[in-house]
């Protein structure tokens, strides 16, 4: 019997059932008392990726920067992030979420990275 995975949109609740296929379509009840809907996101095969956690040295900062630079990088949008005591980037999450995050900031550090001698825009990775 396969999994199915629900979320309640009223609670944000999160629930998983093995039911035979037949009753895939099935309402599932949550416990706040509204209906729960298919999670097709959460049931997609891409949720099983490992945790990884890429460290950009390339995008890193001067360790005396890492505040300034980390206030700079959240006021243009960019959450996904940290640094790490060195001044490396960290971006943490599974496999897609972490590339995803890396590859928004590159774009980000991107458009200002000329004139910036500690970042070197080859060197993402
Ligand atoms: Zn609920």
């Amino acid at each position: 019997m396969p999994t199915y995975c629900f979320v309640c949109d009223e609670c944000g609740k999160k629930a998983e059932e093995f039911r035979p296929m037949a009753e895939c379509g099935k309402a599932m009840k949550c416990r706040c008392g509204e209906k729960m809907r298919r999670d097709y996101v959460a049931e997609s095969p891409g949720r099983h990726l490992p945790e990884v956690e890429i460290v950009c040295v390339s995008m890193g900062v001067d360790r005396s920067q890492i505040a300034e630079e980390t206030k700079a990088l959240r006021e243009r949008g960019l959450t996904d992030f940290e640094f790490r005591s060195d001044g490396a980037m960290v971006f943490k999450g599974d496999a897609h979420a972490a590339r995803r995050a890396r590859d928004k900031a590159a774009a980000v550090i991107g458009e200002s990275i000329e004139g910036r001698p500690w970042r070197d825009k080859d060197g993402f990775n």
